[in-house]
């Protein structure tokens, strides 16, 4: 029987890992990706069938937006059936929300989408890119029994891979630029790439693949701090069309007992305005209740957002806001795990 040669699609969408210097200019360009096995010749070794498409126009990870989600969610929707697995290119500054808003719009996912990026440009001598770039198509190649071993949402970066919608970037200086604090790495790749199968999520259902490519951008993130004014929080919450708010608390959810806060969070709530609570901190949850600086929040009907990060909660807040949902529903919705994004309490 002839060999099943496994195919991958490169997805571009910008960032620095696709940027060579231009030499008259001494700027940083993007270069043509439809040319990327001449630049990492590499990854010629695998044998692989790849192909690559790249967004337009190509974008600093700065300019992602709801519509670039949906463009890329388009591309893999279009080419679900022709590949194996998916590998994005994005910038590393965004990466941690765009990973988490596709984790949202796939469903019944079977297959391995691996956004990674790197912190110095593919051109340069000591790029992180090149071993990003040829780790992220292994795994995305990977199968066990002929099913993929991580079909997935991640992101790979600096030998380890994460889930998507649980990771946050961390440095700009480091190789190592993103965290994922609450939720253990599904592979590391050292001398050979080591699966941790338990803790990758396997598809329990056998409905067909599909995207959704409606969010909607009602949605604001609030991070408390000391100083926080009366009018600012009031403006916010006068947002017209303003669907939900994420609000960053101290510690284990914590907020201010000052009686205008409390009063301003109620109103929005009564206006059925969603009021999601998750932590400043990168690792840990919320636990409503434990200290009286958060149990009025509970009791005014504050969601728990247990251990989201601020990029999962963002994108899924979005997300479930366009399922055609109650209120109630929403809110309860919000409090289970979709896509392996938070833990349950
Ligand atoms: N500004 C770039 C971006 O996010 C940084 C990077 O790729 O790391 O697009």
């Amino acid at each position: 029987m002839k060999e099943h040669k496994p195919s991958i699609l490169i997805v571009y969408t910008g960032g620095t890992i696709g940027m060579i210097r231009d030499h008259e200019t001494n700027s940083l360009q993007p270069f043509d990706f439809s040319g990327i096995e001449n630049k990492v010749p590499e990854i010629k070794k695998f044998g692989y069938l790849i192909d690559s498409i790249s967004l337009k126009p190509l974008i600093d990870s700065s300019n992602i937006n709801i519509s670039s989600w949906v463009k890329i969610a388009n591309i893999i929707q279009e080419n679900y059936n022709d590949y194996d697995g998916f590998v994005v290119l994005h910038g590393t500054d965004t990466m941690s929300y765009s990973a988490s808003a596709l984790s949202f719009m796939v469903e019944n996912l079977e297959k391995p989408i691996i956004f990674t990026g790197s912190q110095l440009p593919i051109g340069t001598l000591r790029t992180d890119g090149k071993e990003n770039l040829i780790t992220a198509i292994e795994i995305a190649a990977a199968k066990l029994n002929g099913s993929a071993i991580v079909p997935e949402v991640c992101i790979y970066f600096e030998n380890k891979l994460f889930r998507g919608n649980r990771t946050t970037k961390h440095s700009t200086r480091n190789f190592s630029a993103f965290i994922s604090d609450n939720y253990p790495p599904l592979a590391l790749a050292g001398i050979e790439i080591d699966y941790n199968l338990s803790v990758i999520h396997y598809p329990t259902s056998t409905g067909k693949f599909k995207t959704h490519n409606k969010l909607n951008e009602n949605v604001i993130i609030l991070k408390l701090f000391p100083g926080l004014s009366k009018e600012a929080l009031s403006s916010i919450l006068s947002i017209p069309n303003l669907k939900g708010v994420i609000l960053e608390t101290y510690g284990s959810g914590n907020a201010p007992t000052i009686k205008w806060f409390l009063t301003l969070l109620k109103q929005a709530i009564d206006n059925e305005i969603i009021i999601l609570n998750i932590t400043q901190c990168d690792s840990g949850g919320i636990n409503m209740g434990k200290y009286e600086t958060s149990r009025e929040l509970l009791k005014m009907g504050v969601v728990n957002g247990a251990d989201l990060t601020t990029e999962a909660a963002s994108t899924k807040l979005m997300f479930i806001l366009e399922q055609g949902l109650s209120y109630h529903e929403i809110r309860d919705q919000l409090q289970h795990s979709l896509r392996g994004e938070m833990s349950e309490t």
